[in-house]
């Protein structure tokens, strides 16, 4: 039986960890299907305070694990396939284990979406990717598309930059939903070729491996054909919360509602990170929730006679 059982290991579950293990709570981490989550998915992070040169995603969420192993969080590995709210303890399932949790913290995250073009996810591995600092060593000097107008194309086409002869950026519109200054580094990139309005119609590849793109202009729809070795696709994430389905409120999009602060409808699960974030989605926040919600468990624990 435990006292909080963290589902998700990203900025918002560690952080978590780190509050509830520090209240010698001794939490337990289930770490997923996508451990780190997105941090650990990421390049230069340079907004999160405290670090005024920047520092690698990867790196501050291995801090960040480290500093909740260190006041004695446990994690075990494997993504949660079930869970059982119905009553207390609740029931949380991965690998086939059953845990027993007094409270629940769900920071499960929010996972890549894809364009839906019939071959993208059979070529995930084989030119498609959703991961820049994962796979771009692999198109050294090769041509690549990144598709997006978020800051994470942005991101990505500048990362992608380095090892790539030429990155084209594919976005829908014109106009960009990217931050000014993401937008305009990617412009100053002399590498980065933009290409708006336009959308991928059809990933073009020869055995098994992404050989160009087809696209079509939005506008004028005017379709023409780049060579690239690798598509890169950063065009936003949906939230973890499949499992989640009819036992705690979702919104339109899938994400969970909170019941005032990290609560939620159901006493004793709380919720953080960008599983029920869509708005702000920065490590900070996703971090700021997560010890919110450790607190919210921290007292729900003391209020319920936790000895
Ligand atoms: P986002 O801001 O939601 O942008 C997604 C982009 O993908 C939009 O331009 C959208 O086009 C496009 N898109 C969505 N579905 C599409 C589809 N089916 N086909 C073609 N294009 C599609 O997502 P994000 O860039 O991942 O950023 C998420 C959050 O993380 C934001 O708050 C961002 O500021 C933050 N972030 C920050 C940093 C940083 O500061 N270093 C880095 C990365 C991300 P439309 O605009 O036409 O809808």
């Amino acid at each position: 039986m435990h006292n909080v059982v963290i589902i998700g290991s990203g900025c918002a579950g560690l952080t978590a960890a780190i509050y509830a293990a520090r209240a010698n709570l001794k939490p337990l981490v289930i770490d997923g299907h996508e451990p780190g989550g997105q941090l650990s998915l990421t390049t230069h992070v340079e907004n999160f305070p405290g670090f005024p040169d920047g520092i690698m995603g990867p790196e501050l969420i291995e801090n960040m694990r480290k500093q909740a192993q260190k006041f004695g969080t446990e994690f075990r590995s494997g993504a949660v396939t079930e869970v059982d709210l119905t009553t207390r303890p609740f029931k949380v399932i991965a690998r086939d284990q059953v845990y027993e949790a007094k409270t629940l913290i769900v920071a499960a995250g929010a996972s890549a979406r894809l364009l839906g073009l019939p071959n993208e996810r059979e070529l995930i591995g084989h030119g498609v990717s959703t991961c820049a600092t994962c796979d771009g060593y692999f198109f050294r000097g090769k041509p690549i598309a990144v598709v997006g107008g978020g800051d994470s194309a942005m991101e990505e086409a500048n990362f992608l930059s380095r090892y790539a002869s030429r990155v084209y950026l594919i976005h829908r519109r014109n106009e960009f939903r990217a931050s000014k200054i993401m937008l305009d580094r990617a412009r100053a990139n002399e590498k980065v070729e933009f290409v708006t309005p336009a959308v991928v119609e059809e990933i073009v590849a020869s055995k098994g491996l992404v050989e160009g793109l087809r696209l079509r202009d939005t506008e004028s729809t005017e379709r023409k054909d780049i060579a690239v070795d690798g598509m890169f696709v950063a065009i936003g994430h949906d939230p973890n919360t499949i499992i989640f389905r009819g036992k705690l409120d979702v919104d339109a999009n899938g994400y969970l509602i909170a019941n005032g602060g990290t609560r939620t409808k159901v006493p004793g699960v709380f919720i953080a990170g960008d599983v029920q974030d869509h708005r702000y989605r920065q490590a900070v926040t996703a971090a700021g929730s997560g010890c919110m919600a450790a607190l919210d468990a921290e007292k729900f624990l003391e209020e319920h006679n936790h000895s």
